[in-house]
């Protein structure tokens, strides 16, 4: 994630290869004049074009020892461990905040436009489907809220962090296929926020580890 312009790169290697996780080091990569990095292709990705996704290489890169991050090596599991349910908390946040954004621009859209004499809001399924996804979005705030408390108090366990990223993509997922439905053919057309959101949505389930490795983790602390 936007490695086309990073200035510096955290890099997770193996710095001793026999010790499994304990041989796992983070360096601070300064890319600027860094012989042997590379950055390859700008990858064409389905959503997210706000952002670019990038390869990266890193042929006998070398960085200064004091570049590596904390100090001491084989921290690298640890650190990374360390801050993952902070990661998995913003995607947690970002589901609800996109599923809120994508509900007032669907109740907007749905207020004004007219179908077999009425407005869409008017039919009976709309009124449904959007009680339904206030439902999903009152109860899911609530719970990320409580997560950004555990957070800030320090308490914010990874099953809990994620609980919270496995169950805000999930329904974000959900959630923005009920709101684009809503828009009919608009909603296929990419001048459509609730398209662009939609298409967003879908790597939310992938990145930052992918729903099923969530329930991984959730299942071991049962
Ligand atoms: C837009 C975008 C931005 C990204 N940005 C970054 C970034 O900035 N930094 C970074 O480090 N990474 C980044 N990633 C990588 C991302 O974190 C990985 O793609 C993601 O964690 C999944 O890993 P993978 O692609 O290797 O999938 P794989 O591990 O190959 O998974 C393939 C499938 O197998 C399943 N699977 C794998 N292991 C298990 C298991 N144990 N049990 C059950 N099912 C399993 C997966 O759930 C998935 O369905 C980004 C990815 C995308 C798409």
């Amino acid at each position: 994630t936007n490695g086309f312009l990073a200035g510096v790169v955290l890099v997770v290697c193996k710095t001793d290869p026999n010790q499994g996780a304990r041989g796992t080091s983070i360096l601070i990569v300064e890319t600027e004049g860094c012989e042997g990095f590379r950055v390859g292709r700008v990858l064409d990705k389905m959503g997210m074009k706000s952002q670019d996704t990038s390869e990266l290489f890193f042929t006998d890169v070398k960085v200064p020892a004091e570049n590596l991050l904390g100090g001491k090596e084989g921290q690298g599991f640890y650190q990374l461990m360390g801050d993952l349910p902070y990661e998995r908390l913003i995607i947690g946040v970002s589901a609800v905040a996109c599923m809120e954004g994508a509900y007032a621009a669907t109740l907007d859209y749905v207020r004004e436009r007219k179908a077999f004499g009425q407005t869409v809001a008017d039919f009976q399924n709309t009124k449904f489907k959007l009680a339904e996804v206030a439902t999903q979005i009152t109860v899911g705030r609530a719970f990320i809220d409580h997560c950004v408390n555990l957070l800030v108090a320090g308490k914010l366990d990874t099953a809990t962090a994620s609980m919270a990223k496995l169950w805000g993509a999930e329904t974000q997922g959900k959630v923005l296929d009920e709101l684009l439905q809503l828009h009919g053919g608009y909603g296929f057309m990419n001048e459509y926020m609730v398209t662009r959101m939609y298409a967003d949505a879908r790597v939310q389930r992938i990145y930052g580890g992918t729903s099923e490795i969530m329930k991984e983790v959730i299942s071991r602390a049962l």
